[in-house]
């Protein structure tokens, strides 16, 4: 390893190709729309009756119909669509997720409940009884099994158990969707909903295939192809700071990726202790040429041996993902508001983002001087663009709080006037969004990145 050196902050970087994005309102309103299509379809063959065994049976129709849209609908949201993830962001993406996946586990639960008691009030059976039969039933054992590994997949997410658990053992947990999803499509097929239609069946095994498709293509067929395309190798590890080092890499025809300041990719290095996990790490700075450039805080046992990588390392690298990038930006006025490592997208940023002098301002959070990572380079920046550089230093717990809104004001002039981009710890994230809605910043002009799901 060896000290870095200030980049050459004023070195042309091309303009990027813009990709296709999918605006988040869009996707709201499409799946939404979506659910809305469900609806009707099981209010088209809904058999109308006030008999118990009736009511229970057909709220158990819609409320499955429900939980197997919410189940394609969350395989669709973590599929990596590129035009998905660079609108939305990963970090909502999987917020969405966690969120959807909550909804998606009452609904089963209650698909589950409902069709239990409607076959114990048809039959006359006790609740283990109806249980029993119900098992016996084409595509049911199945699709029970199907329920309890998405419910396994449920439990592990909850935060409590999620910490505790090895981020690579709760994504091998999670493979177990697929298969829970794959067991509980026949029993959707032979329901009275998409059975009683030729057109719903056939409509509703159309949109599992499209998904499947995405899947395969965008999480496993892309993944090799860019690797194969790519040949990156670590060039060189330099040290910025305590705990932090920047890793270089090079490859061939790294423009075709089309990664832009702002986004991050999934890195595996190959290198033992490490292949078998892809870690994200934000560009650094933008790619050029055959190089890319990610810088690495030291936090737990994977971070700690990207400090160590050896020249020569191969690495596969999967992306770009992330949404916070230059076309969120809809003022002449932007502020880079950075903590500890999310100084990393900020610095590609504030390279990058096209401002006339004076509209350009970072602001970097940290403990004390010697925390402030990639300084040098940033101080070359700011004199090259004429951009305004503040470190605000200091402990969290200080009495002055340098991101309380009038100390913001007073650091940013025309503050409200501001888009922000925002990359912190998620505490400091928080407090930063509202100390800036309270100084005026409009909630819709925040964009901000979080570096945890
Ligand atoms: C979009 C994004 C961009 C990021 N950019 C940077 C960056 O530029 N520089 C930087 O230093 N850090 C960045 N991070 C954070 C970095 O990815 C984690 O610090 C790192 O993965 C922790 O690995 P660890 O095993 O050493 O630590 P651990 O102590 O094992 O994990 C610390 C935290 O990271 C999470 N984590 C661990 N492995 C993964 C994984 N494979 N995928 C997702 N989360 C994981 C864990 O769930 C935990 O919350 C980013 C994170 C995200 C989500």
């Amino acid at each position: 390893m060896r000290a870095s050196a200030p980049a050459a902050a004023a070195a042309a970087v091309p303009e990027p190709v813009r990709p296709i994005r999918v605006d988040p309102r869009v996707l709201r309103t499409t799946l939404t729309a979506g659910a809305a299509l469900v609806t009707a379809l099981w209010a088209a063959q809904a058999h109308y009756s006030a008999r118990l065994d009736a009511l229970f049976a057909t709220g158990a129709h819609l409320t499955g119909l429900l939980a197997a849209y919410g189940v394609l609908v969350m395989l669709f949201l973590m599929a990596r669509v590129p035009a998905v993830e660079h609108g939305v962001g990963a970090d909502r993406l999987a917020r969405r997720h966690a969120l959807g996946g909550r909804w998606v586990l009452t609904l089963c639960a209650a698909h589950t409940l409902l069709a239990l008691c409607g076959y114990a009030a048809h039959t006359g059976d006790d609740l283990l009884s109806a249980a029993a039969d119900l098992l016996g039933y084409p595509a049911l054992a199945a699709a029970a099994l199907g329920t309890a590994l998405l419910g396994a997949v449920g439990v592990s997410s909850a935060r409590a158990l999620r910490r505790r658990v090895p981020h690579e053992t709760w994504r091998a947990l999670h493979l177990l969707t697929y298969v829970g999803a794959g067991l509980a499509f026949a029993h959707q097929l032979a329901g009275p909903d998409l059975a009683g239609s030729v057109l719903a069946g056939w409509l509703w095994s159309l949109l599992h295939a499209t998904v499947a498709v995405l899947l395969v293509w965008y999480r496993l067929v892309v993944p090799v192809r860019q690797a194969l395309r790519h040949s990156l190798r670590v060039r060189e590890v330099t040290v910025e700071g305590p705990d932090v080092v920047s890793v270089v890499m090079q490859g061939i025809g790294l423009d075709e990726l089309r990664a832009e300041p702002g986004q991050f990719l999934r890195w595996r290095f190959l290198q033992r202790r490490l292949w078998h996990t892809a870690l994200p790490f934000s560009l650094s700075a933008p790619v050029r040429d055959d190089r890319v450039r990610i810088t690495v805080k030291a936090v737990g046992a994977h971070t700690r041996r990207v400090r160590r990588l050896r020249p020569g390392t191969r690495v596969l690298a999967t992306g770009p993902f992330g949404a916070l990038t230059a076309h969120r930006r809809s003022r002449r006025k932007v502020l880079l508001l950075a903590g500890g490592v999310g100084i990393t997208p900020m610095r590609a940023l504030f390279e990058t983002l096209p401002c006339a002098p004076g509209d350009l301002t970072l602001l970097y959070r940290a403990s004390s001087a010697e925390q402030l990572a990639l300084r040098a380079e940033l101080e070359s920046i700011a004199a090259a663009r004429g951009a305004c550089l503040h470190f605000l230093l200091g402990p969290s717990d200080a009495s002055f709080d340098p991101l309380a809104p009038q100390a913001l004001r007073n650091l940013v002039p025309e503050l409200a006037a501001h888009d922000v981009y925002l990359c912190g710890p998620p505490g400091m994230a928080r407090a930063a969004t509202t100390a800036l809605v309270r100084a005026g910043v409009p909630a819709e002009r925040i964009h901000a990145e979080n570096f945890t799901y």
